[in-house]
């Protein structure tokens, strides 16, 4: 088992090729005191790359795990490893608003079946697509709206398979992508590039992540001592204001230790606006 103390001076990895350590590095070693380290020759796209060349085939949480217990072989010595996994989209109750969400493990080398982590959803993405007309020059609001270039784009032509051109991040290599691709005689497609070191706005979203982690490794198990007690479940069903009625606000959150399993159950106060209230406003 590893106890909040136990982090101070050693190495936790971090799985990535993408150069997450930056963002995650300052929170974890001024709450925990663990120097991050990146393994090499570690080659995570074998479980799938956000383009889809290379399909995912588990959610976000599981794949982030995987990647993690993939990275513990390349990292001896590491007291555990972190993974994030992402996904983005467009938001599935508001359609057309970017919804980014992001999931960060950390797997002990003690004991790989154990997963501590923390997630994040957020409107905050810069994530963008659009198709191409085979002549078509993108607009510049386009590229503004996408944030280039301070964030890289991706060139996609619709062959079989699918050619790329990654990491575009001026105006220069758009063009000369633009130029190779229009050979290919076929639809194109240009969207955001989401890696991390290429997406400034998802590395702010990482380091917001890296807090979280940070807090739950420094926080014991009130049963067992282990590191990583909590956040495990947001439950709903916060009391109407008018009726007392559980409506589909958080009414409560589920905090559990990822060793024992021991689980706290805090009940948030407050009532409910009856506009959430399945009896007051049907
Ligand atoms: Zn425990
Ligand atoms: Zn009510």
């Amino acid at each position: 088992m590893i106890r909040p103390q136990d982090w101070c001076g050693r190495c936790l990895a971090v799985a990535t090729r993408h150069g997450k350590a930056r963002a995650l590095r300052a929170p974890l070693r001024r709450v925990l005191g663990v120097r991050l380290c990146t393994p090499r020759d570690l080659d995570t796209d074998a479980l799938g790359t956000f383009t889809g060349e290379i399909a995912r085939t588990q959610p976000p949480l599981r794949t982030a795990a995987a990647k993690a217990r993939l990275a513990l072989t390349t990292a001896p010595g590491a007291l555990a490893v972190l993974a994030s996994e992402a996904s983005f989209g467009p938001d599935p109750v508001l359609g057309y608003v970017p919804l980014h969400q992001e999931w960060l493990v950390c797997v002990p080398a003690s004991a790989p079946q154990v997963v501590i982590a923390v997630g994040l959803a957020t409107h905050t993405a810069q994530f963008a697509h659009r198709p191409l007309a085979e002549d078509e020059t993108p607009s510049e609001d386009f590229l503004h709206s996408a944030g280039f270039p301070a964030h890289a784009l991706i060139l996609r032509a619709q062959t079989d398979p699918p050619r790329f051109w990654k990491a575009l991040r001026s105006r220069a290599a758009l063009d000369a992508a633009l130029a190779q691709a229009r050979n290919c005689a076929v639809p194109l497609r240009l969207e955001t590039d989401m890696r991390a070191h290429l997406n400034p706005t998802r590395m702010v979203q990482l380091a917001r992540l890296g807090v979280r982690m940070a807090q739950r490794l420094a926080s014991a198990c009130p049963r067992c001592g282990g590191a990583g007690f909590g956040l495990e479940e947001l439950l709903l069903g916060l009391p109407c204001a008018v009726c007392d009625a559980p409506t589909a606000q958080v009414g409560s959150e589920r905090h559990t230790c990822p060793w024992c399993a021991h689980t706290v159950i805090h009940t948030r106060t407050g009532q409910a606006d009856p506009a959430h209230c399945p009896i007051c406003n049907p």
